[in-house]
């Protein structure tokens, strides 16, 4: 049998060198059940199925995530690929898991169906499915990321409509989510394979102006600590070539070509304090010259996403422009981590979303911020404003989305997802799974809970029906549905059970 790239205590290790609180049993424990239930299953490359899990674990240990979502990330394929149950893993590692895990087994269904769908609208259920725990989304990034590494083992045709999802969906995600690094490499690992030809002329024009680009970038960094060493600052400065995938779309927005392109590279200066932000842009500013309308404060003004950072282009030396973004370390494992750097928590405190969460009073601060991050709050606002799509136009157009405003997403117990109207309650659900289904019905469990059937559905709600053979719809309950097809459906029910109670009444009429 072959190696896995990590071995069990080396995965452990990798946690608890950043979480020496983390459980090591727990761990171990996924480790070797995932790796058992995978058992002799192969992936496309020949790899035992395992090696997959484990990556994603791997990658879930790069972002610092908590014990429970590494573990999450090694069984996420176990109930959807093996003999593996949800109530079997809620038994060996707690129904908190147990849920994660289900949430992305939910989230695989989407993918097979999203082949047919319309792309917005798999966003759209892909969201509400996860925003119940944003660990579920983590996980679902990290297998995504993984998956796009080893596309080239997947059949050819089978790798454009993957990497495409993943411009349209899981990059702009983790873009989202502050993710910058994730979203970086998904977008040129699906370049790659969506655009060849283009990726490799951007490619071509970066080396031909690779050595010439180095020594400008030397040449900046040295002035730049030389400066800052006058005036006593501490900055750690780091000049970067942009992604061949954000050229690509620069060039594309802007209509231009690779030679109108200004700034494809950009610094990073990185300095003890909020001070020292300030008054490193003072130095930058008077070493050379600002571009007008480009000088942004996200420090007074942080982006939505707690994004904190102050961004300048200057014309630096040789008339080339220079893109500078100044900021405090705490700031940039926001930038660079975003979600993922305020989920690493003490006394197993949970990453959740969701009303009055008892978490709430106690966000962790990150040090170096003059705002008081509230990182829950921030969370929960973030997957809010994913789920309603208040500011889309980073994800798709906005008439895409408008589609769905008034539509709520429900699961059936075994995942199907049900879309129905603003306002459905379990008696339309029920109908929407089938006629027989909902004239039978005559209780709902909501997530688990006994539920009136009067009660509004809400997004991403998991709806069992009880049915009782034999029983009839209730002729008030047209006043509590709002589809159609309920509507008909319990008229005809409701005047078949009538016919037949008349029918009965006019025996026992018959018989005095
Ligand atoms: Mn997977």
């Amino acid at each position: 049998m072959r190696r896995y790239s990590m071995r069990q205590y080396e995965l452990v290790e990798r946690v608890t060198r950043y979480n020496p609180a983390a459980d090591e049993g727990l761990l171990n424990k996924a480790y070797v059940y995932a790796m058992q239930k995978h058992g002799s299953q192969l992936r496309a490359s020949g790899d035992p199925y395992f090696s997959h899990p484990l990556e994603v674990a791997a990658i879930l240990t790069d972002l610092r995530l908590d014990d429970a979502t590494i573990a999450v990330g090694l069984l996420h394929d176990t109930i959807e690929d093996t003999d593996a149950t949800r109530s079997e893993i809620d038994e060996l590692f707690g129904e908190d898991i147990g849920r994660l895990v289900e949430g992305l087994t939910k989230i695989k269904k989407l993918d097979l169906v999203s082949k047919k769908a319309a792309q917005a609208e798999n966003l759209r259920k892909l969201l509400l499915a996860i925003s119940a725990d944003v660990r579920v989304l983590l996980v679902k990034l990290a297998d995504r990321l993984h998956n796009m590494r080893t596309l080239q083992y997947i059949p050819v045709g089978r790798r454009v409509p993957i990497a495409e999802e993943t411009l349209e969906i899981y990059a702009p995600l983790a873009g989202r989510m502050g993710m910058h690094d994730m979203r970086e490499e998904l977008e040129d690992l699906a370049f790659t394979v969506v655009n060849p030809e283009a990726r490799e002329t951007i490619v071509h024009r970066l080396s031909e102006l690779g050595a010439k680009q180095e020594e400008l970038i030397r040449q900046i960094e040295t002035d730049l600590s030389q400066r800052f060493d006058e005036r006593g600052i501490t900055a750690t400065i780091t000049g970067r070539q942009k992604r061949p995938y954000s050229i690509f779309r620069k060039m594309e927005r802007k209509a231009i070509s690779f030679e109108q392109l200004s700034d494809i590279f950009g610094f990073r200066v990185i300095v003890p304090s909020i001070d020292e932000c300030y008054t490193a842009v003072g130095v930058i500013h008077t070493t050379w010259p600002s571009v007008p309308g480009r000088f942004k404060d996200y420090i007074s003004t942080p982006k939505q996403n707690e994004y904190h950072s102050i961004h300048t282009t200057v014309i630096g030396p040789r008339h080339q422009r220079v893109e500078l973004q100044i900021r405090t370390e705490a700031m940039d494992r926001v930038a660079e981590y975003g979600i993922a750097a305020h989920a690493l928590y003490k006394d197993g405190v949970a990453l959740k979303i969701g009303k009055g969460h008892p978490s709430d009073g106690d966000a962790p601060r990150l040090a170096g911020f003059n705002a008081d991050v509230r990182a829950y709050e921030w969370l929960r606002r973030t997957i809010e404003m994913l789920a309603e799509g208040d500011t889309p136009e980073e994800f798709l157009e906005h008439t895409k989305l408008e589609l769905f405003q008034d539509q709520v997403f429900c699961f059936t117990p075994k995942g199907r997802l049900i879309a129905l109207p603003r306002g459905a309650t379990p008696i339309d659900f029920a109908y929407a799974v089938h006629t027989d289904v909902g004239n039978s019905c005559v209780g709902c469990r909501i997530n688990g809970r006994q539920m009136p059937l009067t009660s509004e559905l809400r997004n991403g709600d998991e709806v069992s029906i009880d049915r009782s053979e034999g029983s009839t719809p209730q002729p008030a309950w047209e006043n509590v549905v709002v589809t159609g097809k309920a509507r008909s459906a319990i008229r005809r029910g409701s005047r078949a059970a009538v016919r037949i109670s008349n029918g009965v009444i006019t025996f026992i009429l018959g018989l005095y």
